[in-house]
């Protein structure tokens, strides 16, 4: 199905990541359901439009997709989840790229199916930038790659060798998990761009893949592995596990807002937490922009431990002086003009005059992309009383959107991607800002990862035109048509 031009322009106005993906194996039947649940749960920060759950018996197959959080699933179905019996089961939860007027359509896991009967599901977290023509239609690039790996499964083909085989063709960031009665396996792009750990459960009661290594922890599990570029790891029926580089040629490049924004704090990023890496961005800016000021204020939730390390550093105290409403402002995001995504931060954070009043204060906030926050934020702390508002940004200007399933809509919203700094600063009617410095967060992350959001160059081809197709819907290419995108 085709997606109106119009369509395509108003999801460039979101600012969303895409999905959390979870599977689980186990050698023999049993109750996979509160797994898949309790991981799920665990990776609702990565979407909350709708989230989908399957779980695979010997003869039967229990599923749902819902609109909503895990927690909005009936009592019902979660009843007949938590007591189906089976060896694998598989949960997606989703912020989509494509405007659906049922989201729970759109949310994984994604069943495919051979000619000959034989069948998986498959969840996809990511972006796939460009596949090749003859691919099946869909509503999802989810749904895309789930129905044409079915259709291109030839008789008697090992299910990772189909998966090898077909993956030669697809380019994007992308983390996929695909689960039978009976085998699972998870993926990776090239240049892991999307994240997946394998975790296994104790007293070899199995495997389990997420997103985010908190699901591991939630189910019981241990981390075994983050895949690594390009890899693949197939759970054989039998539990033997398969580890293969896939693709001819790969990178480490993870996706360096995971460790800005995305990743739950306690996520394990390659050695160490994301919010261990904040804290160092914090450290690292207040070192490379100190200011005399009164206060440290950190922008709940991300730009907390990155405001804790700043004031460390600093010597200025930390103060909360913006306070998150807990109940139902998480979903600013998901507004349809700007107008209304402008209240809706305030629906979400309020300043208090009794911290801020007659204060200078320092705000450290992990990133600026349209403005929006930053600009109603500054309001708030001016009108609450704050003398002096500095702003310090522990990411460097967002100038480039992403394709690899960090959605920042076009280049014309990303706020740095036509002002200068001083600029930016004259909008947000701040005293001073400051950006972290590219170098700065090169030694926060302390591993090679993707910039290009930050003007740095793409890892892989994009379709034609950039800045117009973005993530889904899919980007129907052939190579004659893919290009290098040139920087900036
Ligand atoms: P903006 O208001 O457009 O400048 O967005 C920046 C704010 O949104 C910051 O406070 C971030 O914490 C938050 N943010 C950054 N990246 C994302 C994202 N991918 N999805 C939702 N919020 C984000």
């Amino acid at each position: 199905m085709g997606i109106p031009g119009e369509a395509i322009a108003e999801i460039g106005r979101e600012l969303r990541e895409e999905c959390g993906v979870f599977a689980v194996w186990s050698p023999e039947s049993t109750r996979q359901g509160g797994r898949v649940i309790r991981g799920l749960n665990i990776l609702q920060h990565r979407g909350q439009d709708a989230c989908g759950i399957v779980l695979l018996g010997d003869e039967h197959v229990c599923s749902v997709k819902n609109t909503g959080k895990v927690e909005d699933i009936p009592r019902d179905k979660v009843e007949e989840i938590a007591a189906f019996i089976g060896r694998t089961g598989s949960g997606h939860v989703r912020y989509g790229t494509v405007e659906t007027d049922d989201p729970a359509k759109a949310a994984g896991p994604n069943l495919g199916k051979a000619r000959d009967g034989r069948f998986f599901y498959l969840n996809h977290n990511g972006t796939i930038v460009s596949q090749p023509r003859e691919w099946a239609p869909a509503l999802t690039d989810s749904a895309r790659l789930a129905e044409t790996f079915g259709l291109q499964w030839r008789e008697n083909e090992r299910l990772p060798d189909m998966v090898r085989r077909v993956l030669q063709s697809v380019i994007g960031g992308f983390a996929l998990t695909l689960v039978t009665r009976d085998e699972m396996i998870g993926v990776v792009d090239p240049n892991n761009l999307r994240p997946l750990i394998l975790g296994q459960l104790p007293e070899n009661k199995g495997f389990v893949l997420a997103s985010e290594s908190p699901a591991l922890e939630i189910v019981g599990a241990r981390i075994v592995h983050r895949l690594d570029a390009g890899e693949m790891v197939h759970v054989t029926s039998s539990g033997r596990i398969n580890r293969e580089i896939i693709f001819p040629e790969t990178k480490h490049l993870e996706c360096s807002f995971e460790s800005i924004y995305f990743a739950r704090p306690d996520a394990m990023l390659n050695g160490n937490s994301a919010q261990m890496r904040r804290y160092k961005m914090g450290e690292l800016l207040a070192s490379q922009a100190p200011v005399d000021a009164d206060i440290v204020v950190g922008v709940p939730d991300s730009g907390i431990p990155a405001a804790q390390g700043y004031a460390y550093v600093s010597g200025i105290r930390l103060m909360n002086g913006l306070v998150r409403n807990r109940y139902g402002g998480d979903r600013s995001f998901i507004q349809p003009s700007d107008d209304e995504r402008v209240s809706a931060v305030r629906r979400k954070l309020l300043a208090d005059p009794s911290v801020v009043d007659g204060k200078r204060l320092i705000v450290v906030d992990d990133s600026i992309v349209r403005g929006n926050t930053s600009r109603e934020i500054v309001e708030m702390f001016r009108e609450a009383g704050a003398i002096e508002v500095h702003g310090r940004i522990s990411s460097p200007t967002v100038t480039n959107p992403c394709y690899y399933g960090i959605a920042t809509g076009d280049r014309d919203q990303l706020m740095a991607s036509d002002m200068t700094v001083d600029e930016m600063r004259v909008a947000l009617d701040m005293d001073t800002l400051v950006f972290l410095s590219h170098q700065n967060l090169n030694a926060a992350i302390g591993t090679t990862h993707c910039g290009a959001c930050f003007g740095g160059e793409y890892p892989t081809k994009l379709p034609i035109p950039c800045g117009v197709v973005r993530s889904s819907p899919v980007a129907v290419t052939d190579e004659s048509k893919v290009f290098e995108n040139q920087r900036g």
